[in-house]
């Protein structure tokens, strides 16, 4: 897919607040640091549409973006947060999960993993949540440049396994890196693809 357009339109921090559900929309979400906005500024070909490497815990908000005029992108805010209390966590988490749960067009949700890292409790608990809640989604493997190519293959299939300890099967993988500009383009041939509306 080449993106002719890509615009900010606004941030909410509840779901009520967001724009209206008049279009498919596909949603990015993964844990401060992982590389979000860094991710869809390589797929949108934007220096700093969205913003990278802020203070966690500061931006609470969800971020939409209308692309080629036809599709929204969402950049939900990071999860997981090990420096806030468990209380604003809590928010956080609710504030995601209503979105998640009450976005009726969502049509999938990129999960963002770092791919130097072993799975962590936090990212498993939350795919299987999106299994448990019917939530489509995929994960796409952040920072990829990091690793050399048959060690970052060796990190994916550890992933793999891992999650089909609990799953009958895995959900799609994307492997990227927004450094080198690798593997956005699968996801927006996904998107064009899923793209029904
Ligand atoms: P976010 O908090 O998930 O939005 O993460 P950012 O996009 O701000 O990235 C966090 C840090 O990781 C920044 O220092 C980025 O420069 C770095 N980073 C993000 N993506 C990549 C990548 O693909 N390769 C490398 N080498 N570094 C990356």
């Amino acid at each position: 897919m080449v993106i002719k357009t890509a615009e900010f339109v606004k941030s909410s921090s509840r779901w009520q607040d967001c724009p209206e559900p008049n279009m498919p929309e596909y949603a990015f979400i993964g844990r401060s640091n992982v590389g979000k906005s860094s991710l869809i500024n390589a797929m949108m070909n934007h220096k700093d549409l969205a913003k990278t490497s802020q203070t966690p815990g500061k931006t609470q908000l969800i971020n939409h973006f209308l692309v080629n005029e036809n599709w929204s992108l969402t950049d939900l805010p990071g999860f997981g947060y090990a420096r806030v209390s468990k209380s604003m966590r809590r928010d956080f988490e609710k504030i995601i999960t209503n979105y998640i749960l009450n976005r009726t067009n969502l049509v999938n949700l990129f999960v963002l993993i770092d791919i130097r890292l072993a799975p962590q409790k936090i990212d498993l608990e939350f795919m299987e949540w999106c299994g448990e809640s019917a939530v489509p989604f995929s994960i796409a493997f952040t920072k990829a440049d990091k690793l050399k190519p048959g060690a970052a293959d060796k990190n994916v299939a550890v992933y793999r396994e891992e999650l089909l300890k609990t799953w009958e099967e895995v959900p799609e993988m994307f492997v990227t890196s927004a450094e080198k500009k690798l593997g956005g383009d699968l996801i927006l041939d996904f998107i064009r693809t899923t793209n029904e509306m």
